[in-house]
């Protein structure tokens, strides 16, 4: 199905999560040739769809000046329940505060009978977790770039007492540029005071932490911004390897996999010892052992070769060759 096609291999859903979606998904339907909201004011001409996630279904859109954008389309109907809603809502909350260069932006949002829209800037290259299938995994100079960035953008919304909570290769979008653009904070949450603690178990299998599955091991502590760092490690892993670290075809071995933190290095992929030393680090299951982002960007692998100053477009297909 096209939903498959979404999934990285090995990036599994809970049969009860794949099912929801299933259903969610025969709730969209394709919205008009012209989105406009119901006070008349934005309007779009709808184009080809991008792509399709949990609830939304995401079209290229043109406004009146000829500029393109990405429209995030949810139906109303399938936000029957509060907490569908809440979850929504609070998504377009969160989001519309993030202004980061490497932040997907967000423009506007409106509704019109059936459906909600939001307009999002366009990521013309899809996500990095497209990019690594097509290309199998990254060089090392390349996730130095990528991570740099997505470093970046985290220090940002940490700063904003934002965390996102569902960082992924999929959640990473590409500019015509190549400049990273998180986007999706379907699962993203504001923390008011400092000491609050999220208790809700919520992201992606393969880049949960174990903090979230298992507890801190503190008594009464939820998880913090420390789940995004833990992200930071899969997601360099990833990059490197090819595949999550923790990678199971079934979720309860992923879950135990994170659990008692069982992951090594294929021989036949060649990683740096910097790279690994990073990612060991990161990957700590004390939430407060963790390195900060500071840390992370500080790290000698980031100093232990070459540093793009930018990635071509070619590198969605294959490995560049840097002059
Ligand atoms: P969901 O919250 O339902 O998972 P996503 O935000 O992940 O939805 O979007 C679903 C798909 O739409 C993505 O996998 C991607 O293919 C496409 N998409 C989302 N945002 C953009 C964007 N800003 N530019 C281009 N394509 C996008």
């Amino acid at each position: 199905s096209s939903t498959a096609n979404q999934k990285p291999p090995g990036d599994p859903k809970t049969p009860k999560a794949a099912a929801k979606d299933r259903k969610k998904k025969l709730l969209c339907a394709t919205p008009p040739q012209v989105l406009q909201d119901t006070r008349g004011r934005a309007e779009y001409d709808r184009g080809r769809q991008l792509g399709e996630g949990g609830f939304a279904r995401c079209f290229l859109v043109q406004n009146k000046e000829g500029e393109l954008f990405a429209a995030k389309t949810v139906a109303k109907k399938s936000l029957q329940n509060q907490r569908m809603k809440a979850k929504f809502f609070g998504e377009i909350q969160v989001h519309k505060t993030m202004i980061h260069p490497n932040v997907v932006k967000f423009i506007e949002c409106f509704e019109d009978s059936d459906n909600i829209y939001m307009i999002l800037e366009l990521c013309p290259n899809k996500s990095l977790m497209d990019m690594l299938r097509a290309r199998k995994r990254f060089t090392e100079p390349e996730a130095r770039f990528f991570l740099l960035q997505l470093l970046g953008a985290l220090k940002y919304m940490h700063g904003k007492k934002v965390i996102h909570r569902d960082l992924k290769l999929g959640n990473i979008f590409l500019d015509a540029e190549m400049n990273i653009k998180i986007g999706d904070f379907g699962l993203a949450a504001l923390l008011v005071n400092e000491n609050d603690r999220k208790r809700t178990i919520c992201g992606t299998p393969n880049y949960i932490a174990p903090e979230v599955l298992f507890g801190s091991g503190k008594e009464g502590q939820g998880h913090s911004f420390q789940v995004d760092l833990w992200g930071v490690g899969v997601i360099m892993y990833a990059m490197l390897v090819g595949k999550p670290p923790f990678q199971a075809g079934d979720v309860n071995v992923i879950y135990q996999k994170i659990r008692h933190n069982t992951f090594s290095w294929p021989e036949e992929v060649p990683v740096s010892s910097a790279a690994k030393h990073l990612v060991h680090s990161i990957l700590n299951h004390d939430p407060d052992a963790r390195p900060t982002l500071d840390d992370i960007a500080d790290h000698y692998f980031f100093k232990s070769g070459f540093f793009p100053r930018s990635i071509p477009v070619s590198a969605g297909k294959q490995p560049p060759v840097w002059r």
